[in-house]
């Protein structure tokens, strides 16, 4: 009997998806079924997204994985009824649409573009170190943020990271612990965030450790809001501590008309456009998944239900 994957990533998904994954599992695994209605015994596989309508997965007993489209799984992790191994989005088109923001949000700092661009008076001539000169820090060194860390690299740009574990032999310094967070955050002149939301990240960029930046640094936060204190950040772009903050994710999404990043002159603010997984590569991530499934062999990209990312 052929398995059955269920789209259960909501109505508003499924046109931009039907095709891609249709595709994809006729050609990695032609005797799945795709369907976006089934008994909840009978299913072998769920899509999901955070927005879907299926919260409660214990009628799926029968399920072998739930399959995330999001990178981020904070709205599905702590489920209780989330009994099934949990595969994250680790999509190749997603993390090329991160580095292109990251970098160009980085160079937007580096080279002081706003001065132009905004019509500085005068005939003032400050002209930008060269990238070798310009410490950044990207915060996460995962999938996302080893991307980052390593396009930003290929421009020169004196990067070092910073991750959970200790990371031996990577291509970017690399940075762990409380004290390591410390000294590279003490010379970040650009700090990017690519951390996922967990109870040990919450408010992570607190008045602290914004405190240990150099006077006028950036930030850009594509991560998730709660990664930074927001009442913390206000007051750091307040006193000129923090020199400007790109932030894309937010506590409260979408970010209320009348919330204070909204309307502050140093901060800009992107609509959680960084990076969108991209249907026609996720696709494919999703159906080698479904195949490995059905083949027995290990899953790709599986959460950690207890570490939360
Ligand atoms: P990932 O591969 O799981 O990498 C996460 C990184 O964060 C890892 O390096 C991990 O350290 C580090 N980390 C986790 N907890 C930490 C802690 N307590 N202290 C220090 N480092 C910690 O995730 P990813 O695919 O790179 O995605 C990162 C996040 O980006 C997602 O969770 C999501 O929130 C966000 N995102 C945003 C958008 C957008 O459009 N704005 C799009 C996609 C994703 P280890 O390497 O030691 O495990």
């Amino acid at each position: 009997m052929s398995a059955v994957a269920l789209f259960g990533a909501g109505a508003s998904l499924w046109p931009e998806y039907e095709k891609h994954l249709r595709q994809a599992i006729q050609a990695a695994a032609p005797d799945v079924q795709l369907v976006t209605e089934a008994a909840p015994e009978t299913v072998d596989f769920i899509i999901y997204a955070p927005g879907s309508p299926l919260q409660d997965f214990s009628p799926y007993t029968k399920c072998k994985a739930v399959l995330n489209l999001w990178a981020g799984v904070e709205r599905i992790v702590g489920n209780p009824t989330l009994t099934q191994p949990l595969c994250r989005m680790v999509d190749p088109g997603l993390t090329e649409g991160m580095v292109e923001y990251v970098t160009g949000h980085v160079l937007r700092h580096h080279l002081g573009m706003d001065r132009y661009i905004l019509g500085a008076p005068g005939w003032n001539q400050i002209v930008p170190p060269l990238a070798r000169e310009r410490p950044v820090a990207v915060l996460g060194l995962g999938e996302l943020g080893l991307a980052c860390a390593r396009a930003l690299k290929g421009l020169n740009f004196a990067v070092e990271g910073w991750s959970r574990s200790e990371k031996a032999g990577l291509d970017i310094p690399a940075h762990h612990g409380e004290a390591g967070l410390e000294a590279l955050l003490r010379r970040a002149e650009i700090v990017v965030t690519l951390l996922p939301r967990t109870a040990e990240t919450e408010n992570l960029l607190n008045a602290t450790r914004l405190g240990w930046l150099p006077k006028g640094a950036a930030l850009i936060n594509p991560g998730r809001g709660p990664l930074i204190d927001d009442d913390a950040l206000l007051a750091a772009l307040d006193s000129g501590q923090v020199g400007h903050a790109t932030l894309d994710v937010f506590r409260v999404e979408p970010l209320p008309e009348d919330h204070p990043f909204r309307h502050h002159p140093r901060v800009t603010v992107t609509p959680h456009i960084a990076a969108d997984t991209r249907a026609s590569s996720a696709a494919r991530v999703i159906a080698e998944n479904i195949r490995r499934g059905v083949a027995g062999e290990a899953l790709l990209h599986q959460v950690d239900l207890r570490r939360g990312y």
